[in-house]
């Protein structure tokens, strides 16, 4: 990983509620709140980008008719009028017009609800994860939670694929994690590909510039405590999105790395603790 670092910004754009046991083996069946996690990252040369986007007044658009509208009944969504991405960058002056690129994790409408915001920006994806949300049609999309109609028109030719970008090293802080795609060919944002949770599921590595070395994992791991316990959800929710043998080996590494190396900064998409770091909006 270069020398370049990354001024980074977690945010939080809106929540869902789940009953925690659908999230963690052994929770409880009571509905908890569900951070959607986001993050700013302002590169010194490629400008300002999203790590995901969280949820976003589309979200809501996209899930008004029948079959988008179960995803909304599944899982019940707040965000707060000044909750969405495209609003809270404005305390950094930035409009949605300036965000260069958005790094998606993967497609479940929870991830990338904002990218319709954002029309000028990159979208730095997994071929596999694109090909999917594509390829399904909109019942098989939904059962899976994907919303084909929150994808661009133009995102084929704003795409920038995860798998065609050169590999490189990651720091040795991140083992088991060797290798991932180098986003922007200065080794600054690294894309790691964390497999299990669904097709075309990937995190970032990146470094803060207060030094901080972050590893964003989306939905590798629900929280940091199904990390640091190596607990992994039901496999009839990993069953139901991905792959449990794949998430569980990948929630395996990333106990490995905790334990090897604490000092980096792990951010599950939808943990509570995390979140409680995130800046106010
Ligand atoms: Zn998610």
């Amino acid at each position: 990983m270069s020398a370049v670092r990354s001024e980074i910004h977690l945010l939080k754009a809106g929540a869902c509620v789940h009953p925690e046991a659908a999230a963690l083996r052994g929770g409880s069946l009571c509905p908890v709140d569900f951070p959607a996690l986001t993050a700013l990252i302002l590169h010194p040369t490629a400008g300002p980008l999203l790590w995901d986007t969280g949820y976003d007044p589309a979200f809501f658009r996209a899930t008004r008719r029948w079959p988008e509208k179960l995803y909304a009944l599944a899982t019940p969504v707040t965000l707060g009028e000044d909750e969405p991405a495209a609003r809270q960058i404005g305390r950094f002056g930035l409009t949605p017009d300036d965000i260069q690129g958005v790094i998606v994790s993967h497609f479940h409408g929870d991830h990338v609800a904002g990218l319709p915001a954002f029309p000028n920006a990159k979208i730095l994806c997994a071929r596999a994860g694109l090909e999917q949300i594509q390829g399904l049609g909109r019942f098989a999309g939904v059962r899976r939670g994907l919303l084909a109609g929150l994808l661009p028109a133009d995102v084929e030719a704003r795409a920038v694929f995860f798998e065609d970008r050169p590999r490189c090293a990651l720091p040795a802080e991140l083992a088991p994690f060797e290798t991932g795609a180098d986003l922007l060919g200065d080794g600054s944002l690294i894309a790691v590909e964390l497999p299990g949770h669904c097709p075309g599921h990937w995190g970032l590595a990146a470094r803060g510039s207060d030094d901080r070395l972050w590893f964003f994992v989306g939905d590798a791991a629900w929280s940091l405590k199904a990390i640091r316990e190596n607990r992994p959800p039901p496999a009839f929710t990993t069953a139901l999105l991905g792959r449990t043998d794949r998430y569980r080996a990948t929630l395996a590494d990333l106990h490995s790395l905790h334990g090897r190396a604490p000092e980096v900064v792990l951010t599950p998409s939808h943990c509570r603790e995390a979140a409680a770091t995130a800046e106010a909006p």
